[in-house]
């Protein structure tokens, strides 16, 4: 039996996204339909993201995009506030400061969503910040921020937003107009299920304005947005692009959009996911605001993750830990993009129901049974 792989990203990928993959290639440099090619994959993502906002598809991972943000808008001495309630949304913090930021921290549970209300009283105290960074979904952690009020609270202090939404493009619903993101930040191999490689950037005319007002050059050439200002028009890349990687990432996103209710599809299994973790007695880390795209689990005691990772690769599924302060922690399981189908969740909870009683956790009901139980 193959291995079913349920990370939590990279995620599985459809036959036909590979097969995209292997078509022949044109020069992207050179090649006039390339540039029509790359402006239709940039508008249905931007269909994707509900946004009018111009759509980079940058070559480098997601973290790329985050770095870009940053590198791009960012001046020595700027002050940054960072949304912390998870270990990406901490980390944005680092790449701020990497580029000459001021950051200051705003922290809430790990277990949950930004406390609002909390939010909203410290920046009656200081909103002083040209930009803040806020994590949509805390894929360490299963947390989903509600970014459609944190978006537009941050707007009305005259805030730029700049959103880590890896993984909730294709999964959660993302609006980024509506939202008031200035960059939201994407990636290949979350939702969207293409290969690892890609980053997706929505830029809005707020954020190509504070990038053109800067008073020093931006401190790098890979992760200068301001580079790819009218590209379209001008028919020009800073480099070559991915092309092969960009063939796969429009059929995924073709996929998608063909689909059409995938976010119901999001909702519908990971509610049934977390009742049937809940009903075996496994508890989730999560406490509240739950992301639709993964599924963070606590490990039970006395067992460590890595026997539960190794139980599972014999029983034929492939799972994910966690890092930072998670490890050893949490287990999860990627129900995200071609992950997120009936079938395969089932085949990963039968294993993991499998795994648990191997393993001596005594469960108070069988959990592919319960996810089962519509
Ligand atoms: C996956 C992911 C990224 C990209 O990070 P990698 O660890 O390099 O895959 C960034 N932000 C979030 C929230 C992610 O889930």
């Amino acid at each position: 039996m193959d291995k079913l792989i349920m990370t939590a990203g990279p995620t599985q990928i459809r036959e036909d996204v590979r097969m995209a993959m292997s078509r022949e290639i044109v020069s992207p440099d050179f090649e006039p339909s390339f540039f029509e090619y790359y402006k239709e994959t940039a508008d249905k993502i931007g269909e994707l993201m509900k946004t009018n906002n111009d759509i980079l598809i940058m070559a480098g991972e997601g973290i790329l995009g985050l770095e870009a943000a940053c590198a791009s808008l960012i001046e020595e001495g700027d002050r940054v506030l960072c949304i912390e309630n998870g270990i990406f949304g901490r980390d944005f913090g680092d790449f701020a400061k990497l580029y000459g930021a001021d950051v200051e921290y705003f922290k809430s549970s790990y277990r949950r969503g930004v406390d609002i209300s909390a939010l909203k009283e410290f920046l009656l105290k200081d909103s002083d910040f040209k930009l803040a960074t806020v994590v949509g979904c805390e894929t360490p952690s299963g947390v989903a921020n509600q970014l459609d009020k944190i978006g537009p609270i941050l707007n009305s202090y005259g805030i730029l937003v700049i959103s880590d939404i890896v993984s909730s493009i294709g999964g959660d619903e993302v609006k980024v107009d509506e939202w008031k993101i200035d960059i939201g930040i994407g990636a290949s191999q979350k939702c969207i299920s293409a290969a690892p490689g890609l980053t997706i950037l929505s830029v809005s005319d707020r954020a190509w304005n504070a990038i053109k007002n800067r008073k020093t050059a931006v401190k790098s050439y890979y992760c200068n947005i301001g580079l790819w200002e009218n590209w379209y028009e001008k028919k020009w890349f800073p480099y070559t692009q991915s092309i092969s990687d960009i063939y796969g990432l429009r059929k995924a996103v073709d996929n998608i959009i063909e689909e059409g209710d995938y976010i119901k599809r999001h909702e519908d299994i990971a509610l049934r996911i977390r009742r049937a973790i809940t009903e075996s007695g496994l508890s989730l880390y999560t406490k509240s605001d739950y992301s639709n795209c993964v599924t963070v689990i606590e490990i039970p005691e006395g067992l460590s993750y890595s026997e539960i990772y190794e139980k599972m690769l014999e029983n034929g599924v492939m799972i994910s830990g966690a890092f930072d302060i998670l490890e050893n922690k949490v287990f999860r399981i990627g129900n995200m993009g071609e992950n997120a189908r009936e079938d395969k969740v089932y085949r990963a909870l039968e294993a993991l129901d499998r795994t648990m009683r191997e393993l001596g956790v005594e469960l108070k009901r069988e959990i592919h049974k319960a996810f089962n139980n519509k």
